[in-house]
């Protein structure tokens, strides 16, 4: 529901921007809200002081029935007193009914519930704190509105109102204050304001937000030589080019002659915003502005600050970005973080990710394989495939230190698919050579799932050699199966139709819907290590891992923990009737040949 909330937002900011007056302002945000957001009804009623009424200002969705209903009781004293519309006036708050079919204090109970309305909530329109009107919105779901999409929607409001301001008698000047006459965007006032919202949405939703600012190489050059008016015309094209990549253009300011400004609502990791900073600076580079006829390539200089870390408040945080700017224009880069630390960051995660382009080429990884123990034969059953980058200069490195970046970058695609090839080739060497043919387990990354290729890939792989489809397990986390269960139920079946076993890895520490866990075609569930620690330090631990066994096999699923480290683990995951083992306590991952050495060599008879 967020989602549909932000996609009403970012249309509206859009609107915004270009709308001419308050009729259409109107029309088009409940336009918005039921196009882009799916709202059933979106309708807007604005206050009329002098009849002291409110009136129905805009709608869309609503059938004429319906508005001549509306209509009807806003126009009559008595009746108009005990709609929502007019208790979120008086009161000046937000008014929800999520299971408004059953709530029989609606005026219009019948009418909405005739309509297939299960939620609606309405919000006023308030100006420097009083009511001008309200906006009322209309969801086909029970229980849609929630504390996160309320205090979207509540900037909405403001955003509309503020809006409004921009326009009428007034419009003008107000659109002078605010927006930038020359490209459209908005100007440093605006932005600094639009800023200030992201940064309460950050701060609420626990994440991180960045603002950079953005100054055009060589345009003092331009200017002078090919005269102002094509200068306004190049401000105008990288506007543009701005706002076709942003979407939406409160997201951007023109600050001054040659500087821009855009903020990122939502950081989720540092490295993001390198990526993302490091792409934008190349395409800008590789873009083309017509001038006079003749294409001009421009570079930009940027400064970036991040909050929290580099200003809790707008006003630091621009001053910090300004800083950060001015260092990369004094020196030789490109861009600059305000704090050092995060320049030094970026620059590793760039050094990371050249380095792994040539562990790709120099095929430099290889895959250690940890065994699977039966806990009741003490047999190895079968094994994990866990991928190492055997460094030239610093040796082994651990998946950790670099899958992050592959799959920031796009590399796990190409890595992901030499470990499923290198595994199957593995196993067919195996069997060949009559060694014990175990099935080998690979992990999965959540980007391969997804990509639509995946399933044709992996049928390839296996079709080089008959029956190969024995040796291959795929291990794919939790958390990334629940995320669209629907489109991955089919997916894992279409898998294992192929004869590959797959197994739910890390299990626990997503947030899996039992319902859902139950029709999931899988045929093993990893317990985290986590779990199989805390099993021995706490009642409730022990408790919890015994609640997963039984779960696991009242679904027909075999049951392996990971991380077993200690005897009495052991001891208590037999007694729990846990199916298998992995960790320390029998073996760590090894190379593949000591692998084959000391668990594959058949006695021979
Ligand atoms: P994972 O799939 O949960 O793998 C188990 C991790 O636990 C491995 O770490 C393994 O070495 C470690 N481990 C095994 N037994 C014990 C134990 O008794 N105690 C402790 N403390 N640790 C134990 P590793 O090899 O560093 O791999 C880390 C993660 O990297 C894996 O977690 C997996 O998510 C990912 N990974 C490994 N290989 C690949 C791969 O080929 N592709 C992808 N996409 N991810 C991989
Ligand atoms: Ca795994
Ligand atoms: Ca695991």
């Amino acid at each position: 529901y967020l989602n549909r909330v932000f996609a009403v937002q970012s249309g509206i900011n859009a609107l915004i921007v270009r709308v001419q007056d308050h009729a259409e302002l109107f029309r088009e945000a409940c336009n918005i809200a039921v196009h882009a957001g799916g709202f059933k009804i979106a309708m807007l009623g604005l206050i009329d002081e002098d009849a002291q009424k409110i009136v129905p200002t805009a709608s869309a969705g609503a059938d004429e029935e319906l508005l001549t209903a509306i209509f009807k009781v806003l126009n009559s004293n008595e009746l108009a007193a005990k709609t929502l519309f007019a208790r979120v006036i008086l009161d000046k708050q937000t008014v929800v009914s999520n299971n408004s079919i059953n709530d029989t204090q609606l005026v219009f109970q019948k009418n909405y519930a005739e309509r297939g309305i299960h939620s609606l909530a309405i919000l006023p329109l308030l100006s420097a704190g009083e009511p001008i009107g309200a906006l009322a919105l209309y969801a086909g779901e029970p229980d849609f509105f929630h504390d996160e999409e309320l205090s979207l929607l509540t900037q909405l409001t403001d955003d509309i109102v503020l809006a409004m301001q921009h326009i009428g008698n007034r419009e003008k000047l107000h659109y002078l204050a605010y927006y930038d006459a020359l490209t459209g965007l908005p100007n440093r006032s605006l932005f600094l304001e639009h800023v200030a919202q992201y940064m309460r949405s950050a701060e609420s939703g626990g994440h991180k937000l960045a603002i950079g600012l953005i100054d055009l190489e060589r345009f003092k050059g331009i200017n002078d030589s090919l005269g102002r008016t094509t200068g306004d015309g190049l401000l105008r094209q990288v506007a543009e080019w701005m706002t076709q990549r942003a979407g939406d253009p409160s997201l951007l300011a023109r600050i001054d002659a040659d500087h821009f400004a855009v903020v990122l609502p939502e950081v989720r990791s540092d490295g993001d915003v390198a990526q993302l900073t490091e792409h934008l600076l190349d395409s800008f580079q590789g873009n083309s502005f017509h001038l006079n006829e003749a294409a001009y390539r421009i570079g930009f200089k940027a400064g970036v600050a991040l909050f929290p870390d580099d200003g809790t408040d707008v006003d630091t945080l621009f001053k910090n970005a300004e800083a950060a700017l001015k260092a990369a224009k004094a020196g030789g880069n490109r861009y600059l973080f305000y704090t050092q630390k995060m320049t030094d960051a970026v620059a590793e995660v760039l050094a990371l990710e050249n380095a792994l382009r040539h562990a790709i080429d120099d095929e430099q990884f290889v895959l250690h394989y940890q065994p699977k123990v039966d806990l009741r034969s003490g047999m190895v059953t079968s094994v994990e495939a866990l991928i190492r980058w055997n460094h030239p200069r610093t040796g082994l490195v651990p998946p950790g230190k670099f899958i992050p970046t592959l799959e920031q970058t796009g590399l796990i695609y190409e890595v992901g698919r030499w470990a499923l090839r290198q595994a199957i080739a593995d196993y067919v060497r195996w069997r060949r050579a009559g060694l014990l043919a175990l099935r080998i387990a690979v992990n999965v990354s959540p980007l391969q799932l997804r990509d639509p290729g995946f399933i044709a890939e992996v049928a390839k792989m296996i079709d080089t050699e008959p029956d190969a489809s024995a040796g291959l397990e795929l291990e794919i986390t939790e958390s990334l199966i629940m995320e669209d269960v629907e489109h991955n139920i089919t997916s894992l079946q279409a898998i294992r139709d192929m004869g590959v076993t797959i197994a739910i890895d890390d299990f626990g520490t997503g947030f899996s819907s039992l319902s859902h866990l139950a029709r999931l075609p899988v045929d093993t569930l990893k317990i985290d290590r986590c779990f199989v620690a805390d099993m021995t330090t706490s009642p409730d631990g022990l408790s919890l891992v015994s609640t997963i066994i039984n779960l696991a096999h009242a679904m027909k699923l075999k049951v392996v923990a990971e991380g077993v480290e200690t005897e009495e683990q052991k001891r208590l995951l037999s007694l729990l009737s846990c199916d298998e083992m992995q960790g320390f306590l029998f073996s760590k991952a090894v190379p593949v040949a000591e692998f084959e050495a000391r668990f594959l060599k058949q006695e021979s008879h």
